[in-house]
């Protein structure tokens, strides 16, 4: 097998469909060449060498010599120099590159090949004996923390300290004789940390960091980004060892990274930062502010120094040029790096840009509108789940802020929670329950966790290409980063600004739309959905099959819905009725009652009520479906249970405490998930479902008599595992409508279902269809009954399960498509043996995740159904599983 791959000076031994295999750092790489892009030479050892060495127990293969070997000479051939000479040296970057990126995750070793000869020969060819010192500082203190693992604080201390001993202030100030000491300096610091000197044989530096980047792939950091990010520990990383170009030789020498098209707002602007004379980290480091990419953005941001396209007009121009090749190319907006050493430019990355939700719309549609993309692509780019970051609310305009300082507004979003200043804290307190906004000087890739569980992000260094901006775009967080004004020390945890002081556990408000930070919380409002979204989301409604319904009781949830585009209720769960506060007490006297009479006394109260509930409705989804899904919790959950609260129930109910107590204890069930509740409350007490019904049909001839236009109710019985429970409750209903229709001379429409959420249900189904006009996957349940699996306890043990591959993922969230959707599977296909129009949907939490609606699209399920802010992503995920 192939393990090295060359790229650069007319050579690429791969290409962008590579990704797998080389990387996507190593696959452009591959690509940028062969469409004759500036690419510095180079070689990219293969993910499959990864792999190998680690089954191999962290060893090369002596093959691999040769083929390194190889793509060293081919380097030397294109840039006539060669490695390891003292008199013209070639130095290499040895870089890792994932399958997909990882921001900052994994290890970098740059200037490698430089030795005490080396840096002479250096120094003569660049003509610059302080670069070439500075060089091999640089390379030393980098090799030393990422390879040699070294504590770099003495290094950076004895920088320090050459600088003091001088009187100098900055770096740059020091001389080629004070860089050649502190090497010295810096060689036996790893000498004495190590215990051997700093290798000299530029072989053995390329080895070492070779196997550096590999084994950065293991590092913590990297496993917990993998596990947030669901890449598999499998795939490894690839090895880019590539020729140095040097962005730090003078002013005609630049670094930089940009994109393609604003990664924030979707604009169709070049968007970028750069610095004059700096080395590639300088520009993400957030050490140096760096200077603006076009004179229009430095214009608009008020900025003084000179933007790229001012100081270096000609270089501007050819790298604008890059850009639209690469976009044409890759046919989506691209996250590029590149270098001018000496006024010549080199590319030294691109890949598809990560973007925010807003973004992501923007350029779907804008693509596809330029003819760039077709539209069932622009469908297929945008994330069904970012979508979420739109749909959320944002800062009121007319709210009152006190705004306390004010950075660059890096991920867009509101956000509100206490202060925390560590990541460790901040996944603790989130995981209590509690919102957080991480505040940090600046993030490191250590702080993914806490970033992760955070509700905002707030940094005091750092541009919009820094580790937190990209990271928090990312995943979707609002982040503000490097608001300057802010002193933050985390040991004390607590944040200075002016005269103002920010504790650990005080409220805070960012606004990453806007840079702002604000003390306290500050009220939000629901946002505006731009003309993107809506032209995506037509487009997405014009390929998609299955119909979207939502989860919702409260007139609220359903105007919500609608508003989002619900194509009627799947799923009313009535029980949320039940707790309101001014009826409880008649459904408590229903439970307390001893007999058919005193129930129907205290259901007689509750008629009117249910009948606004459901008229309500109706009117807000006129003409649509309704699901109307009958009492389906065990009782006692209606009664009090702790000892505080029984008196005052007692008085309210008129009933004695005793008797209140005694039916409580009754009603005390060891399982009550398998309890009585569902159609088993039906089967018991049939004057509920009755009254239920009663109060359904009341309610759907006033709306039809009042807006002329006939609502469809769909009645559910709950928890049906046989089809006789379903004839027995099918009756009830049906006498109701009957009685309702004879009493107001009028009939409408209806139809009576049931939910399919335990076993029994999905493999009799085809005779429960007999009586069944619908059916239902309630998921939720049909998953706990089928994996045996509590849904309220299963947190305990769920995600070592997850992390150990005994489920994918987390299986009421996304289906267990093995188990619980090959039952669906089947009760689909008999049901549909029985009745052929059977109408099937899906109402458990699963019919909002896209994962799930592409298997629901596979079985043919007529609906998803899923809750209000859910509704937009379960459209788009539709389409998506439709193409
Ligand atoms: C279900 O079980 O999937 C369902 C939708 O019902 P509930 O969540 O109310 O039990
Ligand atoms: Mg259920």
């Amino acid at each position: 097998t192939q393990y090295v791959y060359r790229f650069g000076g007319g050579v690429s031994d791969g290409g962008k469909g590579d990704k797998n295999l080389l990387g996507g750092k190593g696959a452009n790489l591959a690509e940028m060449a062969s469409i004759g892009l500036p690419v510095p030479p180079g070689f990219t050892i293969s993910t499959a060498m990864c792999t190998r060495y680690y089954e191999e127990g962290e060893r090369f293969p002596d093959s691999l010599r040769d083929e390194v070997a190889t793509g060293i000479a081919h380097i030397e051939g294109v840039t006539a120099k060669t490695f390891g000479d003292p008199a013209n040296p070639l130095l290499v970057s040895v870089r890792s590159g994932a399958r997909v990126s990882m921001p900052g995750m994994m290890d970098t070793v740059l200037n490698l090949g430089l030795n005490d000869a080396t840096v002479e020969g250096l120094a003569t060819g660049s003509g610059d004996e302080r670069f070439a010192w500075d060089s091999y500082r640089r390379f030393i203190q980098m090799y030393a923390d990422v390879v040699l693992e070294l504590d770099h604080g003495a290094f950076e201390e004895a920088l320090e300290v050459a600088k003091e001993d001088n009187g100098y202030y900055l770096d740059t100030e020091l001389t080629a004789a004070d860089l050649k000491a502190l090497v010295g300096e810096y060689k036996s610091l790893v000498e004495q940390a190590w215990g051997k000197p700093f290798p000299q044989d530029v072989h053995d530096q390329l080895w070492g960091a070779v196997a550096a980047v590999f084994g950065s792939w293991n590092a913590d950091r990297a496993k917990v980004y993998r596990r947030i990010n669901d890449i598999s520990g499998s795939w490894g990383t690839a090895v880019n060892v590539q020729a140095m170009v040097f962005g730090n030789m003078g002013d005609t020498s630049a670094t930089g990274v940009a994109f393609t098209r604003d990664p924030s707002t979707g604009d169709n602007a070049y968007y970028g930062e750069f610095l004059i004379n700096a080395q590639g980290e300088d520009v993400v480091a957030g050490i140096r502010t760096p200077q603006y990419l076009t004179k229009a953005a430095r214009e608009e941001a008020g900025a003084k120094p000179a933007s790229m396209e001012e100081a270096m007009p000609e270089v501007y121009a050819q790298l604008a040029g890059v850009f639209d090749t690469l976009e044409r190319h890759y046919r989506d907006m691209q996250d590029i790096e590149f270098t001018v050493e000496k006024t010549q430019l080199w590319m030294l990355q691109t890949r598809t840009g990560k973007r925010t939700a807003k973004a992501a719309l923007r350029i779907a549609v804008d693509m596809a509108s330029e003819g760039l993309i077709t539209r069932e692509e622009a469908i297929l780019r945008v994330d069904p789940m970012a979508l979420d970051q739109l749909l959320h609310p944002t800062l009121d305009p007319a709210a009152v802020r006190d705004v306390i300082a004010k950075g660059l507004p890096a991920s867009p979003g509101a956000a509100s929670g206490t202060v925390v200043f560590d990541a460790d804290t901040a996944e603790k307190r989130a995981a209590a329950g509690e919102a957080v906004i991480l505040v940090r000087t600046e993030t490191s890739p250590e702080d993914i966790h806490g970033m992760h569980a955070a509700k905002g992000i707030l940094t005091a260094r750092g541009g919009m290409t820094s580790h937190a901006a990209v990271v928090a775009r990312g995943m979707g967080r609002p982040c503000v980063s490097g608001a300057g004004t802010l002193s933050i020390d985390a040991k004390a945890k607590v944040m200075r600004v002016g005269d103002r002081s920010v504790k650990e556990g005080d409220m805070l408000t960012i606004d990453g739309s806007t840079g702002e930070v604000m003390a306290g919380q500050v009220a939000t409002v629901n946002p505006e959905l731009s003309g993107d979204f809506t032209t995506l989301m037509a487009w997405a409604d014009g390929v998609r099959r299955l119909r979207v319904r939502a989860n919702a009781e409260t007139p609220l949830d359903c105007r919500t819905a609608r508003d989002f585009g619900a194509e009627g209720v799947g799923l009313c769960r009535t029980e949320h009725m039940f707790f309101d506060a001014a009826r409880i007490t008649a459904v408590r006297q229903m439970i307390l009652a001893t007999d058919e009479a005193g129930r129907r006394a205290a259901l007689a109260k509750l008629l009117p009520e249910q009948r606004a509930d459901f008229a309500a409705i109706f009117a807000i989804m006129t003409g649509l479906p309704v699901t109307i899904r009958l009492l389906d919790p065990p009782l006692h959950e209606f009664l009090p249970h702790a000892e505080a609260d029984f008196a005052d129930v007692a008085t309210a109910t008129g009933v004695d405490i005793d008797t209140l107590k005694r039916r409580a204890a009754e009603l005390h069930e060891f399982n009550p998930m398998l309890g009585h509740r569902g159609c088993r409350l039906g089967v018991t007490y049939p004057e509920i479902y009755e009254t239920q019904a009663r109060a359904i049909f009341e309610a759907a001839i006033d709306v039809a008599e009042q807006s002329g236009a006939a609502p469809i109710p769909e009645v559910m019985i709950p928890l049906v595992a046989t089809k006789r429970e379903l004839d027995l409750m099918k009756v009830v209903v049906d006498k109701a409508a009957r009685a309702v229709f004879a009493e107001r001379g009028r009939e409408i429409d209806y139809l009576v279902g049931t939910m399919i959420e335990l076993p029994r249900a999905a493999l009799r189904a085809g005779a429960i269809a007999e009586t069944a006009d619908f059916f239902s996957f309630g998921t939720n349940d049909l998953t706990q009954t089928t994996l045996g699996v509590s849904r309220d306890d299963a947190a305990r043990f769920l995600g070592t399960y997850v992390d150990q591959g005994i489920y994918e993922r987390d299986p009421f969230v996304s289906i267990d498509v093995e188990g619980v959707g090959e039952l669906i599977e089947i009760a689909a296909q008999r049901g549909r043996q029985t009745r052929p129009d059977i109408k099937l949907g899906i109402c458990g939490e699963h019919g909002g995740d896209p994962a799930s609606i592409a298997f629901c699209e596979q079985v043919g399920l007529d609906y998803v159904s899923a809750s209000p802010y859910r509704v937009p992503i379960a459209r788009l995920a539709a389409a998506q599983a439709a193409l």
